[in-house]
């Protein structure tokens, strides 16, 4: 249907970006087909009515438009969905260092030219003229045999810094070498200090893409390869390079139970080598303070851990929110492992009273239950009580 609305209008349709890149590579066996999740349709035309002609009998969906003149669209095959980003064909002005570029519709070859490697630079047409072709107009089959990253111009990432983490995480997540171009164009954005223009929102995000879209697997390598190219410190983000191993290994233990926001914040705050790195990704003076002052209580707690009781400790650790005491496995590594014990096995252990069995045994106040089942729950872990008749004789005598 694609197709045939194209040859109508008379415009011209294409694959390009990681969709060919990734279909070159698992052709070659060297890809799952898994890898490849979305995919990118690019037409060289009016985009917008194009979708408007896109029959109306084809259900279809249009999710997202952005400025950058693309369409995310959810299409029914059979009642299965199917999202599709459409892309309008399109040139970049890029005005300032680092800064988002200007957009302007235009033709195929300018849509290759705006791209950030080589080997992202692949399309394959699906219209006429060149339907069914591989246009390979920048030399990326090439690079791509060669298992290289190497980005179109030199001034590439004075243009965009996010290419540098981009680069990053093709060459870790598909093994490849960055050529001696990708080494010459970061030594010019290191001159320019186009990093340290690079906004926090958007250093965020590309570091944000290490954790969630490539995954813990190969997190640490992409984290080593970012601190060996000295990209942290050209993006002025001083970084704790000997807690990396830990955070990753932290950050593969909560992946299934914490949620994304727990787990990013579990990374930034584990990864800067003080709390002031922070502001550099985003976060807002308030919060630091907060995790200032919980940063320097827990520092006391740090000292004195081997004098307390299980009850004081317990105390210690139901104050803090567990996505901070995570960051302090990883500040603290002598603690990593109480720490852990306390998310895993303490802090899910419960009496089988709960609050409602407790006000019929005539308990009043919420804060006095609070306390009680708190008491509870400790006598269960020190092994006093182990049903719920022994916690209602303890309570007897309590
Ligand atoms: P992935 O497998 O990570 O999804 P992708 O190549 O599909 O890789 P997208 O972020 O979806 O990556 O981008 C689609 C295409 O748009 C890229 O292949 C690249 O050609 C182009 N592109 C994306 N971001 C940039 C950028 N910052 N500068 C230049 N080109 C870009």
């Amino acid at each position: 249907r694609l197709r045939k609305l194209a040859k109508k209008r008379g415009e011209f349709l294409y694959f390009a970006g990681g969709v060919v890149r990734d279909y070159l590579l698992f052709k070659k066996g060297k890809l799952n087909p898994q890898s490849s999740k979305d995919f990118d349709i690019v037409l060289e035309g009016n985009l917008e009515k194009f979708l408007q002609e896109l029959n109306e009998d084809l259900n279809k969906e249009i999710l997202f438009k952005s400025q950058f003149l693309t369409y995310k669209v959810r299409f029914f095959l059979d009642g299965e969905p199917l999202e599709v980003d459409f892309i309008t064909a399109r040139r970049e002005v890029y005005e300032e260092i680092a800064q988002l570029p200007k957009v302007f519709p235009s033709n195929f070859m300018d849509d290759l030219l705006r791209r950030d490697f080589t080997i992202n630079a692949l399309a394959i047409g699906l219209s006429a003229p060149y339907e069914g072709l591989l246009l390979d107009l920048l030399d990326g089959l090439k690079d791509l045999e060669a298992s290289l990253v190497k980005p179109l111009h030199l001034n590439s990432f004075v243009e965009d810094p996010t290419r540098i983490f981009r680069g990053i995480r093709y060459k870790v997540r598909l093994g490849f070498d960055f050529s001696e171009e990708f080494y010459q164009a970061l030594e010019v954005c290191y001159q320019k200090e186009a990093l340290k223009k690079l906004s926090s929102a958007r250093l965020a995000n590309e570091l944000k893409l290490y954790l969630f879209k490539e995954g813990e697997e190969i997190l640490l390598k992409l984290l080593e390869t970012t601190y060996q190219l000295e990209v942290f410190k050209e993006a002025g983000l001083e970084v704790a390079r000997e807690n990396f191993p830990l955070l990753c290994e932290v950050l593969k233990e909560v992946k299934e139970e914490f949620s994304p926001k727990e787990r990013e914040k579990v990374y930034f705050l584990g990864m800067v080598e003080s709390l002031s790195g922070l502001e550099r990704l985003g976060f807002s003076e308030v919060e630091i303070t907060r995790i200032e002052s919980l940063l320097n209580n827990f520092r006391g707690f740090y000292h004195k851990i081997n004098t307390l009781s299980l009850k004081e400790k317990l105390e210690w650790f139901d104050k803090v929110r567990r996505e901070y005491l995570c960051a302090f496995a990883v500040i603290f590594p002598e603690l990593k492992e109480e720490i852990f014990r306390y998310l895993k096995v303490y802090s899910k252990v419960r009496p089988e009273l709960n609050g409602e069995d407790l006000k019929k045994l005539g308990f009043r106040s919420g804060k006095e239950i609070g306390e009680i089942l708190k008491i509870l729950r400790l006598k269960r872990l020190e092994g006093k009580v182990k049903t719920k008749e022994d916690e209602i004789e303890f309570l007897k005598k309590f």
